[in-house]
């Protein structure tokens, strides 16, 4: 049931999608004027019409609108990228993530959503107006209990002992190899996100010091190429998302 205060998803005839908070107030769209209050005590999925008479579903929203609605600062880790993330480092329910930098806060929903209300991520954000989006947009999420957001630069040192993961979003991973031989469990992951092959390179001449401490690393690029269902032609999509970020892989012995 919707209560006044949620976050709902509003989809027009046309697809669009607004993220609006529900109280008694009116919410102007170009369909027309909605009395946001007419969806108090009613379940998701209900119909709203507009003063003009076009009608409007209300979702529940998921981690995916609230990632697109929300503010941006820096350059977000794109779903197909956090998936796999998620998926090879075996990030579960209860785990708890270490995290930086936060950045716009999406990958941190990401984590937060797969460590469930049980788990944890500790996030380090060394910018202080980042480190303000990010807190926003996890609110946003609701996920503040299941996330700590640390203002603090994490080549200086990972203050928490004994973590499942790491997962970084920064240009030097390498700097943070020292503080996770002694705070990574055995079999957790340390995941590097790094947009650029030099980036990867740097790391890996780094991580020749510290190689005893991992199994063999494993590096990956996610590519996704949608495709476009028509009655007459079902084809791939002309335009495609070529590059984001090569991601590495390594599992503390
Ligand atoms: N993964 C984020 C997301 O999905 O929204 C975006 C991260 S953004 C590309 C990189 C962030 O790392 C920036 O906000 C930057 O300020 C932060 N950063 C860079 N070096 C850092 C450090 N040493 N400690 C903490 N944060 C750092």
């Amino acid at each position: 049931t919707i209560r006044s205060g949620d976050r709902v998803l509003l989809v027009d005839k046309r697809g669009k999608r607004y993220l609006v908070k529900v109280e008694e107030r009116e919410f102007h769209t170009d369909l027309g004027i909605l009395r946001l209050g007419e969806l108090i005590g009613k379940p998701y999925g209900s119909r709203i019409e507009s003063h003009r008479g076009e009608t409007f579903v209300a979702l529940k929203p998921d981690i995916n609108d609230i990632i697109a609605k929300m503010r941006r600062g820096p350059q977000i880790v794109h779903p197909k990228d956090a998936g796999i993330i998620i998926a090879y480092a075996g990030i579960s329910p209860g785990d708890t993530v270490i995290e930086a930098g936060a950045g716009s806060g999406a990958l941190t929903i990401f984590l937060a959503n797969a460590v469930g209300p049980h788990g944890k991520v500790i996030s380090y954000e060394v910018r202080k107006d980042f480190y303000e989006i990010a807190k926003k947009n996890i609110e946003l999420a609701g996920f503040s209990e299941r996330v700590t957001l640390k203002n603090k630069n994490i080549y200086d040192g990972i203050e928490e002992e004994s973590v499942d993961h790491i997962v970084l979003d920064l240009p030097q991973p390498e700097n943070v190899l020292p503080y996770a031989v002694d705070v990574l469990r055995p079999g957790g992951y340390f995941v590097a996100y790094t947009p650029c092959m030099n980036q990867v390179h740097r790391f890996f001449q780094a991580l020749e010091e510290y190689r005893g401490h991992f199994m063999r690393p494993r590096v990956v690029e996610v590519l996704v190429r949608e495709h476009e269902v028509k009655r007459e032609c079902m084809r791939p999509k002309t335009t495609m998302l070529a590059h984001t970020g090569y991601i590495t892989f390594l599992r503390k012995l």
